[in-house]
């Protein structure tokens, strides 16, 4: 069976080159790998490992006495995030690195003649969590994980790559890393397409359903017990948002995570930005907002900043897993991100009760 290591890489491509060695030990070397890495980590690979006579995995080959042709990794063999990342330093930074590893994984495991050896050392601590969990939802029986461990004293050895002279003595282990294989408890929908985290999240931690009641009277919203009182442009928009869920089909056994209906870009929710205001003039009894970060002057990006003022809002009521789950969600798959709620239509109650929609 093909074996494809598929690798993290941070600042030090020689995690690369140890884990190839090791794996050529144990007669389990690969004829692809793939590395999941940053920009950062893109160039320090193409500079110190991908030269087909001076790189590390020439030399590697050489050394181990493989034919250069056995490998050949080059720079199409290193994935990066869509949206460029130089290093994970902020949330969305580690966001875009698990859709990278989300969807790398889901297409390698498509090949159903391929053994797929992850190695989740390598890179911030962040990169290895994606890998994991990107290996716990889409690995097959036949693949695997490890991490890569070299004695700490040659770990910080810019010019260790692998056991070979000066350091001929030196040992490099893989550990197995156990896993939970969700696979096979995926819907069948969620295997055609790769999936966001919100829809997998679902499916890895099936939990309790949430019942939220919208009340205009108070302008709040009411879960589990507790209730938050929200200003009256936040409540327009989540209203706004609830009051979508009307359009899900009856069925909608996808609305919690692959519903369109309820789900809209901003170029859809632009022109209907008077719904909105109709919305909040029905909790805004007072003096319309003024200025221009009103709601009347809603923009693409003062949307995108409601929707995380509201996150923090409910993050801080309901604590990050209620919270987060309460929030409007932006889902971005190829085009246009869309925003949706991901509560269904009858686990939501809007009081006083409204006739029209
Ligand atoms: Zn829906």
């Amino acid at each position: 069976m093909k074996k494809i290591l598929t690798a993290l890489c941070g600042k030090t491509p020689q995690i690369v080159t140890e884990a190839l060695y090791a794996l050529h030990e144990q007669g389990r070397f690969p004829s692809r790998v793939v590395i999941l890495t940053t920009e950062e980590g893109r160039e320090l690979c193409s500079t110190q490992l991908l030269h087909p006579e001076h790189g590390r995995i020439a030399r590697l080959l050489a050394d181990i006495g493989l034919n250069p042709d056995s490998l050949s990794v080059t720079e199409a063999d290193i994935f990066t995030p869509r949206r460029r990342v130089a290093d994970i330093v902020t949330e969305e930074d580690s966001r875009a690195f698990f859709e990278l590893c989300l969807e790398t994984v889901f297409s390698l495991a498509r090949d159903h003649g391929t053994e797929l050896l992850f190695s989740i050392a390598g890179g911030r601590k962040t990169m290895s969590a994606a890998l994991a969990l990107a290996a716990q939802c889409y690995a097959r029986p036949q693949d695997s994980m490890f991490h890569v461990l070299v004695p700490p004293e040659l770990e910080s050895k810019p010019d260790f790559f692998y056991p070979a002279p000066p350091f001929a003595e030196a040992r490099v282990t893989l550990t197995p890393i156990p896993f939970f294989r969700m696979r096979g408890q995926l819907q069948p929908q969620l295997l055609h397409s790769p999936a966001s985290l919100e829809e997998l999240s679902q499916v890895c931690m099936p939990q309790k359903p949430l019942e939220v009641e919208l009340d205009f009277v108070h302008r709040s919203l009411t879960c589990e017990g507790r209730s938050l009182a929200l200003p009256p442009a936040l409540f327009a928009v989540y209203a706004f948002f609830a009051l979508e869920k009307a359009v899900c089909p009856d069925a909608a056994e996808l609305c919690p995570h692959g519903c369109r209906a309820c789900a809209h870009a901003w170029a859809d929710i632009e022109p209907r930005l008077g719904e909105m205001l109709n919305l909040y003039q029905q909790v805004e009894t007072k003096a319309l907002a003024r200025g221009t970060s009103g709601i009347l002057n809603l923009s693409a990006e003062n949307f995108r900043s409601s929707l995380a003022k509201l996150r923090k809002l409910l993050v801080q009521a309901f604590g990050e897993n209620i919270g987060m789950r309460l929030s409007i969600v932006s889902e971005r798959r190829g085009g246009a991100a869309s925003y949706a709620l991901r509560i269904p239509r009858g686990q939501i109650r809007i009081v006083p009760q409204r006739c029209e929609r």
